[in-house]
């Protein structure tokens, strides 16, 4: 089955954008996935075609109209009910692997993208709404993270990548960082690649890899390190109270 994209953004040509290149750009000419870039604009309601309107409470900036906002979401769960609404904020839950495994399963996805300083509050719990954040960054619109989100989908549709995305060694799939890579030449400005993965032994070249996908964990993101670590603390405890249970 086809996976839909339907984009709610106020710059529609900036879609498929990257994604119309390279596998994603093959899949999507073969019908792997589609996209539709929803302008939100043609759902305002006054002549002047308003989309924005001045903060409550004052301050700076535009804020979208939850009106509006509605009205397109309304429209892009018509023609896609089973796809869920995704906004892209700062201010939502950062997006993870896992999250992305799970809508590259679904039917597909619609996404809000913002713009200015962002959305009317009430249009996520108006319209279940989830908010998705991709990192402590602040971009200009939300299409850049859109694209993002899509991207990170798209290479996990069947036939997309081959077995190369498939591959649960990759990074954040066990929680982990991947272990670094090499290839040809295996000298080069007096750098050789490590001893291990020219050696053809392919239980220690193994063994290699889980440790420096450990390592690099470790020292480059404690806060993964911890929640591994803390799984695997919480299984052994488990496993243990099920032994003395018994
Ligand atoms: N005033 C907002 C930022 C608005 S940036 C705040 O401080 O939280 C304008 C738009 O860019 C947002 O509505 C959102 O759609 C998008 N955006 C900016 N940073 C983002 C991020 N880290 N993740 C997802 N979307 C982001």
């Amino acid at each position: 089955m086809t996976f839909a994209t339907i984009v709610l953004t106020l710059y529609p040509e900036m879609f498929p954008g990257p994604l119309g290149v390279s596998l994603a750009g093959r899949a999507l000419r073969e019908g792997t996935w589609a996209m539709d870039a929803v302008q939100i604009r043609d759902f305002a309601i006054d002549k002047h075609k308003t989309v924005d309107d001045t903060p409550a409470g004052g301050g700076a900036g535009m804020v979208l109209r939850v009106d509006v906002l509605a009205k397109a979401i309304d429209f892009a769960r018509e023609g896609h009910p089973g796809c869920p609404v995704i906004a892209m904020t700062p201010r939502g839950k950062p997006l993870t692997q896992e999250r992305v495994r799970e809508l590259a399963e679904g039917p597909g996805v619609i996404v809000l993208c913002g713009r200015f300083e962002g959305f009317d509050e009430r249009i996520f719990e108006g319209r279940e709404v989830e908010e998705v954040s991709v990192g402590d960054i602040v971009l200009s619109g939300g299409e850049c993270a859109a694209l993002m989100l899509l991207d990170a989908c798209i290479r996990l549709l069947p036939g997309v990548m081959g077995a190369a995305s498939s591959g649960h060694e990759e990074s954040f799939e066990n929680g982990l960082l991947e272990y670094p890579h090499y290839t040809r030449p295996a000298e080069w400005e007096g750098r050789t690649i490590p001893e291990v993965l020219r050696s053809g032994d392919h239980a220690k070249i193994a063994a290699w890899r889980k440790s420096k996908s450990e390592i690099d964990t470790r020292l480059r993101r404690p806060d993964l390190w911890e929640r591994h670590i803390g799984v695997r603390v919480q299984s052994a405890s488990g496993a243990q109270h099920e032994v003395q249970d018994d």
